[in-house]
Order: C-alpha cells, then sequence, then structure tokens
C-alpha cells in the first residue's frame, strides 16, 4: 500500500510538473486512524499527500461533473464505472479528464472493524496488507482484511478499471458474475416478510440524504424531495415518506447505479438501502443485459429500445 501511495505521488506530480492537469483527486489520510479523506492537490508538493489503502472508499467521480478545468482522478474500479456512466450522461468530457486507475481488491467496512474490537476506540491500525493491526488503550487486535471487506466489496467483479489513462498497482485476479444471491434470497420471502424488513430498514431513516450525496449518480438540480410546489414528501420523517424516497432515489438510479455501495457507506443510521439499488440492478441485468459503466459502447439501457420489445406501449397499431 505504501508503494502504491508512492506511485501515485508520482504520477501526480509529474502530471502537475509538466501542467497537463490543473488539479488532481485522490485521498490523503484522514484525521483518525483507518479514515481517508479525498483531497485535491493543485501543486507537485501537495501531490506529496497522496495515499492509497483500503479506507479509501469514498466514490470520487463525485467531483468531476460539469468541471471545464483540467482534473486527474485516483479511481478504482467502482469509480471507473460511475465515470463510464456520466461520460455516457454528457455530465463529464473525458477530454479533460486522466484517470489514475487503481485495481481494487476492497475496502473495508467500518461498522465491521468496529465491531471486531467490540466498539473501542482506535488509537492505531498498521496496515499490512492481509491483516490489519489496531491498538487501543490497553488492546491490541489483529483482523484479517477479508473478514472486514464490504459487503459491497466482496461481490465486486469490476475491481480492475475498465478504462484509464494510467494503471498504477497490479491487476486483481477477476471473480465471476454477481448472482445477486442476497436479493434473490430477499426475493423468496413472503411479501409481509419484505414489507416489515423495508419498514424497519426505513424508519432508521433521519433523512439526512447523505447517502443521496454521496452517490455520484444522484445529480438532478433540484432534487424531488426538494421541491415544495408539488410538496412530494413531507419535510418531517416519516417510514412511509422515508420509503418513497429510497424507493424513488431507487427508480431514478435504475440502469445507472454502478453498485459502488457509496449510499451504504455514507448512511450514519446504518440503513439497509443496498436491498433496493441492488434489486434493480439485478432486473436491470436480467431484463436488457445491461451493467452500468462497464464500457463506453453500450447504450444505457433505459436509453434505447428493441422493435421486438414485449411491452405494448412501444407498438405502434
Ligand atoms: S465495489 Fe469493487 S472497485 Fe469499488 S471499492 Fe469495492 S472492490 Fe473496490
Ligand atoms: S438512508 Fe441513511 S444516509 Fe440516507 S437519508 Fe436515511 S439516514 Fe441519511
Ligand atoms: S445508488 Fe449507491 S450503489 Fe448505486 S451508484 Fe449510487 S452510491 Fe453507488
Amino acid at each position: 500500500m505504501q508503494n502504491l501511495s508512492s506511485l501515485i505521488q508520482d504520477a501526480a506530480k509529474k502530471l502537475l510538473e509538466e501542467k497537463k492537469v490543473d488539479l488532481v483527486i485522490g485521498f490523503e489520510q484522514g484525521s483518525l486512524p483507518l479514515r481517508s479523506t479525498p483531497y485535491f492537490a493543485r501543486t507537485p508538493e501537495e501531490a506529496g499527500n497522496l495515499i492509497w489503502n483500503s479506507t479509501c472508499e469514498n466514490n470520487l467521480a463525485n467531483y468531476l461533473r460539469k468541471r471545464s478545468d483540467k482534473v486527474a482522478v485516483v479511481a478504482k474500479g467502482c469509480d471507473v464505472r460511475s465515470i463510464v456512466a456520466l461520460i455516457k450522461e454528457n455530465q463529464i468530457n473525458k477530454d479533460n479528464l486522466y484517470i489514475i486507475g487503481i485495481p481494487c481488491s476492497g475496502m473495508i467496512d467500518q461498522n465491521k472493524v468496529n465491531a471486531a474490537v467490540e466498539e473501542k476506540d482506535i488509537v492505531e491500525a498498521i496496515d499490512n496488507g492481509e491483516q490489519i493491526v489496531i491498538k487501543g488503550a490497553g488492546y491490541e487486535k489483529t483482523v484479517a482484511k477479508a473478514d472486514v471487506i464490504h459487503d459491497f466489496c466482496a461481490g465486486c467483479k469490476y475491481g480492475n478499471p475498465v478504462i484509464y489513462d494510467e494503471l498504477i498497482g497490479e491487476k486483481v485476479p477477476e471473480k465471476s458474475g454477481d448472482d445477486y444471491a442476497d436479493i434473490v434470497e430477499f426475493e423468496a420471502k413472503p411479501a409481509a416478510e419484505r414489507q416489515a424488513y423495508l419498514a424497519a430498514e426505513m424508519s432508521k431513516c433521519i433523512r439526512c440524504y447523505a447517502c443521496r450525496n454521496a452517490c455520484p449518480m444522484c445529480y438532478c438540480t433540484e432534487c424531488f424531495v426538494d421541491c415544495s410546489t408539488p410538496e412530494w414528501i413531507s419535510k418531517s420523517i416519516d417510514t412511509g415518506d422515508n420509503l418513497i424516497f429510497h424507493a424513488v432515489r431507487a427508480l431514478h438510479t435504475a440502469g445507472r447505479c454502478v453498485d459502488c455501495g457509496a449510499c451504504v457507506r455514507a448512511c450514519p443510521m446504518g440503513v439497509d438501502i443496498s436491498k433496493l439499488t441492488r434489486k434493480l440492478a439485478k432486473d436491470v441485468k436480467q431484463l436488457f443485459n445491461y451493467e452500468a459503466g462497464v464500457n463506453l459502447e453500450d447504450k444505457p439501457a433505459l436509453s434505447t429500445f428493441t422493435p421486438d420489445d414485449p411491452e405494448t406501449f412501444l407498438v405502434k397499431e
């Protein structure tokens, strides 16, 4: 990981020195152990602050829409999928973007780490590649990274960026396809059980909109939840309105969601939003054989149709 950080710093420094870009967007060390934070390096000196490790979880495509400056971005597999999807939606001008692609084997789930140390304060953490040594007041614990990897990452088959201008690090082994086993299992439950599960999850939501703000594909100038005429949902927190927010958001990202998990990771309340987002991703894959952001050529699933589409509204009598 240290080596990757150095290589990223060197690449960023060179791009800035040669004035190929105005800015390199990556990560810097956070103020707490096992935390990193998005970082904007504008000078070769600032490039020295860039890091890479398994806490670089934010989806940096979020910072790339509608920019007029020349930008380089340090991008893992799911960031690049978002970039591809946003290029197709004319939100990113690829001519102004330089992608420093990083093969990714997964980011750690802070909740799993906290559970592993029984919610004790973490004072220091040493990332040894396969293991993380965590230290706090009066304790030291070594956890296998595989045990604390985020659920989204465990099933990810696009850890290797699908496009890049420069690749840093060795490609990770290809994984077999996502079989959406979690969604298949959920779909098999009785309707009442699914309804109760979603109601329980929605009751935790405080409608802070961190999930929406962390999502690179949620970029409407005015989100429907912020409209006042008409007021689609109440401003107060209500389980039913919470579900409307999440269901509509999932529908708005249908065929566009890249399954990065940024929305889930951003949630301070641990709401399981993935049952909705991944359900839509599964249906789009099954119905249209389409996955968002995996190549620049395919037309977005919901922007096209075939003449033999079984939906009658497409048939001219
Ligand atoms: S979803 Fe894939 S690319 Fe994204 S952080 Fe997880 S493993 Fe890496
Ligand atoms: S699901 Fe989580 S992040 Fe999203 S609005 Fe609710 S509390 Fe906030
Ligand atoms: S809805 Fe969530 S998983 Fe899908 S692209 Fe947005 S942040 Fe990523």
